[in-house]
């Protein structure tokens, strides 16, 4: 088969919701963000596994999304969709029962106008400038908001990945002031927002990447494994060279295999030359240009020709790829292409 295989391990991904929930006192709520499909994991499965950990509130980006999560839980749990209530979202967000958080006097509008009784929650801008209402905006129509009791109302950090970063304290304080003595559950703190301390936590919190494995949650269990096939092997001459450009040159003589996965499904262009591939827990560094669907991997070393090599696994994480293509583990994982075979694991732990 020249198609790769992603490995999800589903109880690993069950374990660090576990986990992030025993890191906050047991009245503040674990939600689990699930979106972009569960950060290209794989919307049923991952959902599945979520609820059966516990999980009961969840966040997606848009309400189509959220319809996608509806039909995997059922009525029941809650289905917040952070962008708010679109034009066009009326229908989807009314019969799937969604909660939008509403970002802007507009969204405001259109959602007490249109779904009058409707369940919704406010997101605040707290100094990331992305979305959300600001002070005066909150100011003048928290009165009529409030009366609605909405669901929840959150902001979210610019900085959290960062303790040190000033920008943390400063939106703390943001936030106590435009929420505190409204009544109603607040939220603030994603991942690392989680983990800054309780102080953050308020009513409800939000990890998305910590429970697929990512930084910042260093003690995340691993969740996903890539393994790539290998399609064939060739001998190179010392000075000949290997792909597009000619980017890498035999320096001796060498065994180079080609190896099935491109930056059409999700391995970045920049891992060119810097990323390492592993046979068991033998490296063996990718040689030349990322091409579509192929990479070039010298073998030179290895016994063997083994039948494929892992990209992602025991000896190289999300975030250790990540690095070697000068990006983060949110964007490997939810660039992680739509052609690789998914495989779940779970029932192991
Ligand atoms: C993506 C997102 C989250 C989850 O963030 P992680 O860093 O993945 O934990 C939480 N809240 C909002 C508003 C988001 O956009």
């Amino acid at each position: 088969m020249g198609t790769a295989t992603l490995s999800i391990d589903l109880d690993a991904i069950a374990a660090n919701w576990r986990a992030l929930d025993r890191m906050s006192a047991p009245d503040v709520q674990t939600a689990a963000v699930v979106k972009a499909g569960g950060y290209g994991l794989g919307i049923p499965r991952v959902v599945q596994a979520l609820a059966q950990a516990g999980a009961r509130r969840f966040f997606v980006a848009v309400a189509e999304e959220g319809a996608a999560v509806r039909q995997v839980l059922g009525p029941g749990p809650q289905i917040s969709v952070l962008s708010g209530h679109m034009p066009g979202d009326t229908e989807m967000i009314h019969d799937l029962d969604l909660t939008p958080m509403l970002n802007s006097i507009d969204q405001i509008t259109r959602h007490l106008e249109s779904l009058p009784g409707h369940a919704f929650g406010v997101q605040l801008d707290t100094g990331m400038n992305r979305l959300g209402l600001e002070a005066p905006e909150w100011e003048a129509v928290a009165p009529i908001l409030l009366e609605g009791r909405p669901a929840l109302v959150m902001s979210h950090l610019a900085c959290a990945d960062d303790p040190a970063s000033a920008v943390n304290e400063a939106q703390l304080a943001a936030f106590h002031a435009m929420t505190d003595g409204i009544g109603v559950p607040r939220s603030l703190a994603a991942t690392g927002g989680l983990l800054l301390g309780p102080e953050y936590h308020f009513d409800l919190t939000r990890p998305g990447i910590g429970l697929y494995g990512g930084r910042p949650f260093e003690a995340a269990t691993p969740v996903v494994g890539l393994s790539l096939p290998v399609i064939q092997t060739r001998a190179v001459a010392a000075g000949e060279i290997v792909g597009y450009a000619g980017s890498w040159v035999a320096e001796g003589a060498s065994v180079i295999a080609t190896v099935s996965g491109g930056y059409a499904d999700g391995l970045p262009r920049s891992l060119s030359n810097a990323a390492v591939l592993w046979d068991g827990a033998i490296p063996c560094p990718l040689v030349g240009r990322v091409s579509m669907d192929l990479i070039t991997v010298d073998i030179t070393h290895l016994p063997e020709v083994p039948r494929s090599l892992d990209l992602l696994g025991p000896y190289q994480t999300v975030d250790d790829l990540a690095d070697a293509a000068g990006t983060i583990g949110y964007e490997i994982l939810t660039g992680l292409g739509a052609r690789y075979v998914r495989r779940y694991a779970e029932g192991a732990r």
